[in-house]
């Protein structure tokens, strides 16, 4: 994939229960230049998602044969169903001149980043593990396993915050919108993931419950 596109590549990873995918609207709703890169995935769909808007849902098979071809530029497993970012989406956005955000896990971001390492990638952490906890029990489509195992992968997921070049806490939906926009706007230094200040407060969130 090349990199001498106009347009500027963001990938944000999150935990399940950061609060991720309503961050993802509002700066969506904000910069009618940024576009959504809108991945694949093998997981059944779920009620209320539209396929080609939410996710692009398909079978295993015809996942394993993106995989042959050459066809994401990342993918991983996550929850055991399969996930991915298609390439040719993404690289014909950028050309077009728009930024594009990718919301990824971890695994797929570290593959972005190296890929494609002038891109920007942000980790959002949530205020608290208790406040996390809290959220992914608030999701009444989850069983208590489900619960249970997604709490496990969670808590692992965390820990992958300093791989990414900014953190945010979603600790107020205003706030957090104000600095993925400060980051998008190539203001965002406040937040780098290096930064004491940022460091220290990550430090906090992880160990408290
Ligand atoms: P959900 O199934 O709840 O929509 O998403 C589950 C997880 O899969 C989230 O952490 C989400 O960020 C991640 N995910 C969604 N799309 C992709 C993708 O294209 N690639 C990777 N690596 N992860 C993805």
């Amino acid at each position: 994939m090349s990199t001498d596109a106009p347009g500027q590549l963001f990938v944000i990873s999150a935990p399940s229960g950061a609060g991720k995918t309503t961050l993802v609207k509002e700066l969506v709703a904000r910069r009618p230049d940024l576009r959504f890169s809108i991945s694949y995935t093998t997981r059944p769909q779920r009620d209320g998602e539209v396929d080609g808007r939410d996710y692009f849902f398909v079978q295993s098979d015809d996942f394993a044969r993106m995989i042959e071809a050459g066809d994401f530029l990342e993918h991983a497993e996550v929850f055991g169903n399969h996930y991915g970012t298609g390439k040719a989406q993404v690289n014909s956005l950028l050309y077009d001149g728009h930024d594009v955000l990718l919301e990824i896990d971890w695994q797929g971001a570290a593959q972005v980043r190296e890929n494609l390492p002038e891109c920007r990638s942000i980790f959002i952490l949530p205020p608290s593990l208790a406040e996390l906890e809290r959220r992914l029990r608030g999701r009444s489509t989850d069983s208590e396993p489900v619960i249970q195992r997604r709490l496990g992968e969670a808590f692992g997921d965390l820990g992958h915050w300093q791989e990414f070049d900014y953190a945010v806490v979603n600790d107020s939906l205003t706030s957090a919108v104000a600095a993925l926009t400060d980051i998008l706007n190539g203001s965002g230094l406040a937040h780098a993931t290096g930064q004491p200040g940022v460091r220290s407060q990550a430090e906090a969130i992880l160990q408290r419950r």
